[in-house]
Formats: C-alpha cells, structure tokens, sequence
C-alpha cells in the first residue's frame, strides 16, 4: 500500500521525480556503468585485503586480473563473510584466521548523524584495523584510477552492545533473538543513521545494502539452504510488539499468530523425523495454510517491512545527493525458493533501488541448491523422491540445464543459470526498472550443512578460471548491466579473479 501511494507521490511530484532512477540528470552521473569497461565490474572487498596487501597494491591487482571498475568494499559489517578473512587461504594476503573479528563500522562513525538510536553509535566503530577508514583512506587511490566507490552495508549487529537488545527480534515463545527486527524503529533510525553517515561525509558513489532473512513462515518450513536453523524451528522472528502492532492495524488476527504457528511447528518436527501424516505431507502442508491464513499473512508483512526499509534508505540517500546510487543485494535463496522468488519482484524492488546485485553463485550454488532440495523435502515435499523434487523445482524455476540431485552438488549451477535468471531479471524489473548486476562467485566457501547425504566435500562443486569465464560471459551476454565479483577478495584465488578479466576482454 505504501509503495503504490509513493508510486503516485512519485508520478506527480515534481520534487520526487528528481529522485527516480534513471531520470535523466541521474542516468548522466552513471559513468561507473559505462567506463573503462562499457559495464560496471565491481568486487566487494574487506578492508582487511587493504591492511594485508596496501591499497595501491590491491587495486593494481584488482584492475589486471579482474577488470575492475568499482570497489564494494565493506564499510558496515559483523559478518567474516564480507569483511573478514578465513580459510580456505587463497595465496595471497595474511594466512591468519581473524577469529577475534570484531566487525561494525570502518569507516568513521560520525555520531551526530543517529538519532534516536538505542546504542552509542561509537560502540559500532569497528577497531580491527586502528587509524584505518576504508572510505577515507580508499577514495583517493579509486578516483586516481577512474573507480567507483560503492560502499557494502549488511544487516548485521553486535548483539551485546549495551542498548541493542531495543533492537532485536522475538520468537513466538516471546524469548529474544540475535535477529533485527525491520519494524524496530530503533533499527530504523540505526539504519537512516548509517546511511546518512556514509553519504554526507564521504565522496562515495553508492550503497548496497545485504539482507539475507525471510520470513518465519518459510524459514520454519526449511525454505532455505544449510542445514543449521532447520532444528529450531520455534526460534524464527519476529512477533515482537511493533510488528504484533503493526499486523493488528493491517487487519491481521494476530491472537492467532502463537497457535498456527504451533501448528507449522508440529508439521516440521513430523517432518524432520520422517514421521508421515496421514494424509501425507503436501495434503498437510495445504491443510496449514488453509486453517491459518494468518502463516502467509505474516510472511508477507515481513518482506513488505523490509521493503519499507529499503525505500526509506533509498529515499535517505537521495536526499543526501540525487546522483549517490542505491542497491540492494539479492539473497541467492531467489534461485531455490519459489516461496522466496515471489516476495522478489524485481519491478517492486526497482522502486526501493538503481540496482539490484542478484547472487548467482553457480559453484557453491551446486551445494546449496542441493541442501536446499533435502531440506524441503523432508517438509513440503516429503512424499516425493529427493530427485523428484529437484525436477519439480528445476522446472517451476526454469533450470533446464541442471545436474541431477544429489549429483548437483557436484556438478554445481551451470553459466546457463546465471544467463537464465539475469533475462529474467531484465524481462522482469519493469520500464525504469533498477540495473541488474550478476553477483559472480569466485571462491565462496562451502559448510559441511552445505553437503548432503550422498554427496562428499571432497567432490563439491568448486570455482575454476574457466567456470568463472563461463558464467561471467553468460550474464554478459544475456545482457546484465555489470557483475560484482563475490563474496569478498580476500577469499579468491587471483587465478580463478582472472577469469573475470578473460570474459569482459572477450565480451566487452
Ligand atoms: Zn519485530
């Protein structure tokens, strides 16, 4: 309701129609997508790959192997995943496990841009790398070379932060979770800060904003890769009294709430056990949702939360400069969970974002796709073989091209999936939709609950030179608008960056 009232706003207003993407004095300052390369190839980086290797060091790197045009470095991060370093090493940069990550804010944390928060903003000044701001320190070096500098924020915090537990979810036992809650104005107004933050005191090009969360509903179900929530599924958010309030002013029986998902609970745990019901598992599963209607409604309210958040830190960073860009990265669970791919209308996310960065990791993909088949079906699909299932799925996903399970593991997701979901994409955002970006994997680790029953670790899917050459020149050719080499560059093998460099030559 609030997005199409802001589409009307939008239309008429003049003011606001500075602020849309692609207008026209917007489209002029968009050079990151059009130079040196004709498209944007960006890389997200921690600023540990700075302190480890020197800047210049990285950048002449980044620039040879890579082709490189924009930097995503991680400015706003708790997570290793983006900001930190681990094993696998990969040849270059400290082979240290940085276990004592302490994450938060690298760049400098300007208080008197958050307001009514509920932690001392200074708290989050990340102290891994003392005197070092990725944004300061960073910018220089990209503007002599002709780089964008688009800064990574993800949706992370240090739980034990004095004040942060205002911030944080509930489950519906009523117990407090490490999860933020996205109708916490608390975490509204951290997040409006942050953005603020980062826009007005630096020079930067963009945001791009990571959130990997769903709603309890589906998460409850096992709509998801990994294998480490699915035995908890009493513990998904959030039912806590702002959203409690806010579902309740939307008509929703939120009295309800407790007892059907109680029931979601009892059909997982049967589930999990192998236990069928009587009627089986898809009759079941349709019997849930037909008694509780409230399941869905409140999975929905969830992704239409964030969604509000999304279009307030877009509106934040417009109104800070019209010409910073604003992106959102799209959680790889699009690619497996029709569920999930639903509440992701790449028109109705253009209206929150310039660009989208779809994760289209075609090698741990492999992996987690199959994790993903395994979890479900045991849930949802428990009356189907597992292979049967992973048709069923390839097939309402438009996967033609796709490994058998469990061999997908192996196999991986192949270039022909990532060219497949960026025409998607692009047939799907709308006139003025947002850029679509391929987010290319190069190294991404695997877990063992990325490995299921019948498949080895040893034999897991991998990234080569020649597979990211592949999937690189698939979203290329399909016609992505840039790629962001992923997770981070502290993970890659500089080989296997290389192949990025080999497909814009080629495709360029
Ligand atoms: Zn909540």
């Amino acid at each position: 309701m609030e997005l199409v009232n802001r589409r009307q706003f939008l239309k008429t207003g003049s003011a606001a129609a500075a602020a849309l993407p692609f207008a026209a004095d917007v489209l002029a300052s968009q050079s990151a997508f059009t130079r040196p390369s004709s498209k944007m190839i960006a890389i997200q980086i921690g600023a540990v790959s700075f302190a480890d290797e020197g800047i210049e060091q990285c950048l002449d790197i980044l620039q040879e192997r890579g082709a490189v045009n924009a930097l995503m470095p991680a400015v706003y991060s708790n997570s290793r995943g983006t900001a930190g370093r681990h094993k696998p090493y990969p040849g270059h940069g400290k082979n240290v496990e940085d276990t004592s990550i302490k994450g938060g804010n690298y760049a400098t944390v300007h208080p008197s841009f958050y307001k009514g928060v509920s932690i001392d903003p200074l708290a989050t000044q990340a102290t891994d790398h003392p005197g070092f701001d990725v944004l300061r320190d960073l910018i220089p070096h990209t503007r002599k070379r002709d780089m964008k500098v688009i800064g990574l924020f993800q949706n992370s915090f240090d739980e034990k932060l004095p004040g942060a537990e205002k911030m944080l979810s509930y489950d519906f036992n009523g117990q407090r979770t490490d999860a933020l809650c996205f109708n916490n104005p608390y975490h509204r107004q951290f997040l409006t800060g942050l953005v603020d933050d980062f826009v007005n005191s630096y020079d930067i090009d963009g945001l791009i904003y990571v959130n990997e969360t769903q709603g309890a509903f589906t998460d409850m179900i096992g709509g998801r890769f990994r294998g480490r929530e699915r035995g908890l599924p009493g513990s998904r958010t959030c039912f806590c009294q702002y959203c409690i309030d806010k579902g309740k002013s939307q008509g929703i029986r939120v009295e309800r709430l407790k007892g059907a998902f109680q029931e979601a609970e009892k059909f997982v745990a049967a589930g999990r056990s192998h236990q069928r019901p009587v009627d089986g598992f898809y009759v079941s599963f349709w019997r849930l949702l037909l008694r509780n209607p409230e399941l869905l409604q409140w999975e929905h309210l969830y992704h239409e939360s964030y969604r509000e958040v999304y279009r307030l830190m877009y509106d934040h960073v417009k109104a800070a400069n019209k010409n910073c860009q604003f992106g959102l990265h799209i959680w790889t669970n699009t690619s497996m969970n029709p569920i999930y791919r639903a509440e992701q209308d790449f028109a109705e996310l253009s209206r929150c974002a310039d660009f989208l960065k779809l994760a289209l990791y075609n090698n741990c993909g492999g992996p987690r796709m199959a994790s993903y088949i395994q979890s479900i079906g045991e849930t949802v699909y428990g009356d189907l073989p597992r292979e049967q299932v992973a048709q069923f799925h390839y097939r309402v996903l438009n996967y033609p091209n796709e490994a058998p399970y469990p061999g997908v593991s192996e196999a991986g997701l192949s270039a022909d999936y990532v060219g497949r979901e960026i025409k998607r994409a692009l047939d799907g955002r709308g006139p003025n939709g947002a850029r679509i970006l391929a987010g290319i994997d190069v190294d991404i680790p695997l877990s063992d609950l990325d490995i299921v029953e019948g498949a080895q670790m040893a034999k897991a899917a991998r990234t080569t030179r020649q597979r990211v050459r592949e999937a690189t020149a698939e979203a290329l050719r399909a016609g992505a608008d840039g790629i962001v080499i992923s997770r981070k560059y502290s993970e890659m093998k500089l080989d296997n960056l290389s192949g990025i460099g080999d497909a814009v030559r080629a495709v360029s």
